[in-house]
């Protein structure tokens, strides 16, 4: 039996109809760009994020650049981020004309590790009166930018402590964790801004690219709707903003999917669930771990397995899906050797890297399908 990592068409044979009314009524008005579905749509994703503001843009990537200028992150300032994630993280820092500075993540949930975070600061740098200052380079540190990875929010707890002793904003990057909770708050609502993606293959995504901020802060809302139509009100212009507003069409399709969220969550979930009970008697495999103060909606299902790369070629040669979220951390990529780091920077992500499989955990996964996934997993490893 073929197993798919991901049918998006599952999802979408349910509310085809609706999204073919989407297409005719944007056809019909011809409003393709921003408009009333884009306004119901912030004003829906607000509402469910638990913020006040929500502002749509054309990617995740988008979101983060948006957010890094919004907070006033200027030429060659420092963002605090993990090596553990996908490139856009750090690529959208250099993007803002930042530098990142990667602290590793914890080897249960693969977050932020909070306590690094705090070692890092206290080590390196200090308060001044032109904010906080990397003590080494003299570069002021911009920001904070921990990252929800496979569905699961950071220890914000922690997080924002620091973040509030060193004076920091923190920008999440929420872009796998849509509907995510810490506590009772969602993604997106926990720091001054959050950054999501409605990348197709994302929990919520649309049918093409797609972003979303969302922030408690009315000021911060109100720069972050100038910049991403070119930093202008009208045709004046106090900074230099981009294109980068969203699609009525996408709007529209997220808005239609947006109703479907939280029962899409609760397939992903409940296979989850499935999962942990079908693996607990696999030694050689380790199923993720959730923080009790959070609530993952598993954008990825992501084990630690022994012998992953022979697992990963037996898994595609029978022919389900699976991959590797990711292969190399970010500190060792090619094009950030500038920043000085070298192998071993960071243990914890490189073993990682060096073990992750991401198994099928969609919400339209048939239980026989999940059946067939795992009793090929547990083959491999009584070979
Ligand atoms: C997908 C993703 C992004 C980028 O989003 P795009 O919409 O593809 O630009 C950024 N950060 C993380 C962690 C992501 O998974």
């Amino acid at each position: 039996m073929q197993v798919p990592l991901l049918d998006i068409n599952r999802q979408h044979a349910d509310i085809k109809e609706e999204l073919i009314q989407v297409f005719t009524d944007a056809l019909s008005t011809s409003r393709f760009i921003k408009g009333p579905e884009m306004e119901n749509l912030e004003k829906e994703f607000a509402k469910y994020s638990g913020t006040t503001d929500a502002i749509a843009c054309a990617s995740g990537t988008d979101a983060l650049i948006l957010a890094l200028q919004a907070i006033g992150l200027k030429r060659d300032e420092l963002v605090i981020t993990v090596p553990f994630t996908f490139f856009a993280t750090a690529g959208a820092i250099v993007r803002a004309g930042g530098t990142p500075v990667f602290i590793d993540v914890l080897p249960d949930t693969f977050n932020m590790d909070p306590d690094l975070l705090e070692e890092w600061l206290n080590t390196n740098c200090a308060i001044t009166n032109r904010g906080i200052v990397h003590r080494k380079t003299g570069k002021r540190v911009a920001a904070i930018m921990p990252v929800h990875i496979f569905g699961q929010i950071c220890n914000m707890d922690s997080i924002n402590a620091t973040a509030s002793t060193w004076d920091l904003p923190v920008i999440e990057d929420a872009a796998q964790a849509a509907g995510s909770k810490w506590r009772d708050s969602r993604a997106g609502s926990l720091g001054s801004i959050g950054c999501f993606s409605f990348f197709p293959s994302k929990n919520l995504g649309a049918l093409g690219d797609g972003g979303m901020l969302t922030t408690n802060n009315p000021a911060l809302a109100e720069r972050l709707r100038s910049i991403r139509e070119h930093g202008g009100r009208g045709y004046l212009h106090a900074e230099v903003g981009t294109n980068s507003r969203m699609d009525a069409i996408q709007a529209g399709f997220l808005r239609v999917k947006l109703r479907k969220l939280e029962e899409w969550h609760a397939g992903r979930r409940s296979n989850a669930e499935r999962y942990m009970k079908a693996f607990a008697d696999v030694s050689q495999v380790k199923t993720p771990v959730i923080d009790p103060r959070a609530w993952s909606i598993y954008n990825q299902y992501t084990l630690l397995a022994e012998n992953r790369d022979e697992l990963l070629n037996f898994l595609r040669n029978k022919q389900i899906g699976c991959a590797v979220y990711y292969p190399l951390p970010l500190h060792l990529q090619e094009c950030f050797a500038d920043l000085g780091y070298t192998k071993g920077d960071f243990k914890v992500s490189e073993d990682c890297s060096g073990k992750v499989i991401s198994l099928p955990v969609f919400g339209e996964l048939a239980k026989e399908e999940q059946d067939e996934v795992v009793a090929a997993v547990k083959e491999f490893y009584r070979r």
